[in-house]
Order: structure tokens, then sequence, then C-alpha cells
């Protein structure tokens, strides 16, 4: 992509609505912009991130045997009086009248269609288990939305919703998500901590937050070092194998981890010895809930179980804040200058930074490198604006690209190429036709 052709309206000033870094940085390199309170339009930058963001989420979806459906944003409110929840949901819930004077809302979230798809397209206990999920705009009227998409009205989030026979299967089915929400957060380079958590209107018996330590985090966290200190890299697992599965769910909720709505802190120091003893802030990125049958019987999502006898099903519902995940990236991973993104969800792979546009020789050799590394598989935003040194330079670190690319009429005279690595700084001096080797044999592998 040429940036002269490219829409990437970034500020050079820090806009004064913006709280907190990720905010700032967001509205900066032009990702987002405002359109109401907690309401925003992805520009063409943010657009990509959110988009990588979501597919990393779906493939780990994808891969515990959950199946990918879209549910529309607006639902009736028939549904939700029949779980109970359309007087429960509060102000929160956005409520509108069409037209017939029917009674609609903007979903904040999905428990009751999904029930009511399940109840409607299954009739025996062979037909389970099923895992549903979606990636859909959801609304919630927030009193306060702040800190830009980190707590919007309208954000996107992934819903699944498992459905099993029995208890026990959906304690499996819970277990899945958990290590695939481990997987998903590491490829995003975050060590996302899940803490046991309060189930909120949602309801129901087991769950967990899973959690970013940031200083602008709106969470209180207290937990237990050595859990800080695993191996937090994307593991793999056989999601069939229901002792592993579950092993790796011990290994990492044994040890104590809680948010402030959860916290004892004579239990903590019961469990936990005072130097490893650590507190702080969250960002809570994915919150899981296992409530058995508390959706399935109100909405009559019945099976018949081996014996020929109807069953309601047992459910759980698995949330990943996947708009929030933007922000949160971000509060992760920074420096003074800007965003510094990790491989896998970075807009693009490579900035490639003419110094000279408008010179021939310089506009020659930045279109070959560009080219090659197109054809190296690399996705490549070209500065070729006409612009001062400085304001590409800053402009470049602003939007955080994990490889810059420097072309000026010296090197092009050398037949070399300045190559910078965003997150250390680091610069190499790299041959010309090398550079796109250099960067593919640099780059971290892909844990996909
Ligand atoms: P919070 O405690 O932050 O209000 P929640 O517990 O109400 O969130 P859930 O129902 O658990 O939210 O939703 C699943 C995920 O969706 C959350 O873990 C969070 O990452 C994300 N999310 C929830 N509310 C918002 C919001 N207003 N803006 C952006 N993301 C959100
Ligand atoms: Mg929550």
């Amino acid at each position: 992509m040429r940036l002269s052709q490219y829409f990437l309206p970034t500020l050079r000033d820090d806009p004064k609505e913006a709280e907190i870094v990720s905010h700032r940085f967001m509205l900066r390199a032009g990702m987002i912009r405002q359109e109401s309170a907690g309401i925003y339009s992805w520009l063409p930058l943010g657009l990509r991130v959110l988009k990588k963001i979501e597919q990393i989420v779906r493939e780990e979806q994808n891969r515990t045997g959950a199946i990918e459906v879209l549910m529309p944003t607006i639902q009736s409110a028939d549904l939700w009086r029949k779980s109970g929840r359309y007087d429960d949901y509060g102000k929160e819930m956005l409520r509108i009248t069409d037209r017939h004077d029917r009674e609609m809302l903007y979903g904040p979230t999905n428990e009751e269609m999904i029930t009511d798809i399940l109840r409607a397209g299954t009739q025996s206990y062979k037909d389970l288990p099923v895992n549903l999920y979606h990636i859909q705009w959801k609304f919630r009227d927030e009193v306060r939305p702040r800190f830009g998409i980190m707590r919007g009205r309208e954000f996107l989030m992934k819903d699944a919703y498992s459905f099993d026979l029995n208890a026990e299967d959906a304690v499996h089915s819970y277990n899945k998500m958990f290590v695939a929400y481990l997987r998903t957060y590491a490829r995003m380079g975050l060590k996302a901590i899940p803490m046991r958590a309060d189930t909120g209107p949602i309801g129901g018996d087991n769950s967990h937050e899973f959690l970013i330590l940031a200083d602008t985090g709106e969470s209180e966290v207290f937990f237990d070092k050595d859990l800080h200190d695993m191996d937090w890299s994307a593991f793999e697992v056989d999601y069939d194998d229901r002792d592993v599965v579950s092993g790796v769910v011990r290994d990492f909720t044994s040890k104590y981890a809680a948010t402030d709505e959860m916290y004892v802190e004579s239990e903590f120091h019961d469990k936990v010895e005072e130097k490893k003893r650590l507190s702080g802030r969250g960002i809570e990125v994915g919150h899981i809930f296992l409530f058995g049958t508390k959706y399935s019987e109100p909405l009559g999502a019945v099976v018949q179980d081996p014996d020929g006898k109807p069953v309601p099903v047992h459910s759980g519902s698995y949330g990943v804040g996947v708009s929030r995940l933007v922000g949160a990236i971000i509060e992760s991973s920074h420096d003074e200058n800007g965003i510094i993104w990790p491989a896998s969800v970075a807009p693009f792979d490579v900035g490639l930074i003419n110094l000279r546009a408008g010179d021939e020789a310089t506009d020659n050799a930045c279109q070959v490198l560009y080219d090659q590394m197109g054809d190296a598989g690399l996705d490549v935003l070209y500065d070729d604006k006409d612009d001062r040194a400085g304001g590409k330079f800053s402009r470049m670190d602003l939007i955080g690209l994990p490889w810059q690319v420097i072309i000026g009429p010296r090197g092009v005279k050398d037949g070399k190429a300045e190559v910078k690595n965003r997150a250390t700084g680091e610069r190499h001096d790299v041959e010309m036709s090398k550079v796109a080797a250099f960067l593919r044999d640099n780059s971290p592998e892909s844990s996909a």
C-alpha cells in the first residue's frame, strides 16, 4: 500500500479527550474516530488490526471444534422475556420499538437467541456436544463509556456457547475454551491471567475472567507470582483428551488469582507466601461462564437422553472483547513515540520510508524493494510522500509497524538499506537485494 494513496489521518498532537495511552495513540495513528459517546468508526489502519485479532480468535475457536455462525445485532424482546432477563438487564440494554410497535433490542449478548437456535435444531443427545460462536457487534449503554474503544457502548465481541448432555461434559467444553483463551492471547503477545470471577447478570456456577496487567486497567487484581512466571506461550494440546485439557486448567487455576470482586485477603495470605503476593491493575479481555441449565430450562432447549428421556442441555458462554483487545495490546506494548505492534496483529509487516521522494534513483530503488517484499509475502506500507524526513520517522514510529526499511540517496549509492526493528530500536545496514530475506529470517515465527 502506498501512503500517498492510503487514508491515514494521523495527528501530531495529543487529543485532549484521551486519558490513557492506547486511546491517545489510536486517535493519533488515525485508527478510529469517535462518532458519539462510546461509538466509533474504524478507519483503515484500525480495521486492519481489528481483523487480525478477529482472525486469531476465530482460528483458535475453530481449533477446539467450535463452529462459527452469525446472529443479528437486533433481537426481539420475546426470548428475553422467557429467560426473565428483559427486566433484569436494566438500562444497559438499548431498547428499540419497530414500526409495528414490537419491542426489539440491540443485543448486549446472545444466550437467549443461541439457546433457541439450538432448541429448534436439536432433538437427540446424539446431536451434542456442540459449541456455536459468532463475532458480532454488541451494544451496552454503559453509564460511563471511556478510554476509547476499551469501554465502548458499541463493541465487537466473540461469544461462544457450548451445549452438552450433562454437567460433566459441559465442564470439558468449559475447559477447552479456557485453554483456547490461553492460546489466543499468547498468539497476540499477551499474558492474560485467568482469575476466578463473579458471574454477574449472565449467572452461573463457574466463571473465569482473563486479565492483562496494565496500570490503566479498571480492575484491581491480586495474584501469585508463580502464576505470573508460568509458561505463557501458545502450547499445543489435544482438545479431545479430557485429562490433558483439565490438567492445563488445573495448572493455571491452582494458584491464587482474583479480581477485587472476588478477593478475600485472608485467603490470599493463606495460599500465597508473602514475597510472592503480587497486586496491580488489569484489563478484562475475556470472560467465560458455566451456567448449566439456566437458559435451557426456561427456553425449552431439551434433548432426548440415551434412555429416551427429555433433559435440558447444559451450557456455558465464552466472551472475548475483540475490539477492547486492540487497546489492551497497545497498553501493554508501546513506548513514548507510539505503538509497538506484536507481529501477529500488526496492520502491516513493514513500513518502507523513501527519504527523497521524487528523486529518480531513490524512487526506483524503493519500487524494487516494495515489489520484492510484496513477492516475499510481506504486507508493506510504502511512505512515498514528499514530506520531511523527521515527520516520516515519527509517523512510522507512531503507527508501530514491526519493521522499518529506510531508503535515502546515500544508501542507494552504496546499494544498502537501513532496516530498523521498531521494538528494539536496532538498526542494520542490509544489502538492498537481501532485505526481504533478512526480514523473513528475523521475524518471529507465526504460531498459527
Ligand atoms: P466489564 O466488567 O468490563 O464491564 P463485562 O463483564 O460486563 O465487562 P462480559 O459480559 O464478560 O463483559 O463480556 C465479555 C467481554 O467483552 C469482556 O471480557 C470484555 O473484554 C468485553 N467487553 C465488555 N463490555 C465491553 C465494553 N463496554 N467495551 C468493550 N469491550 C467490552
Ligand atoms: Mg465480564
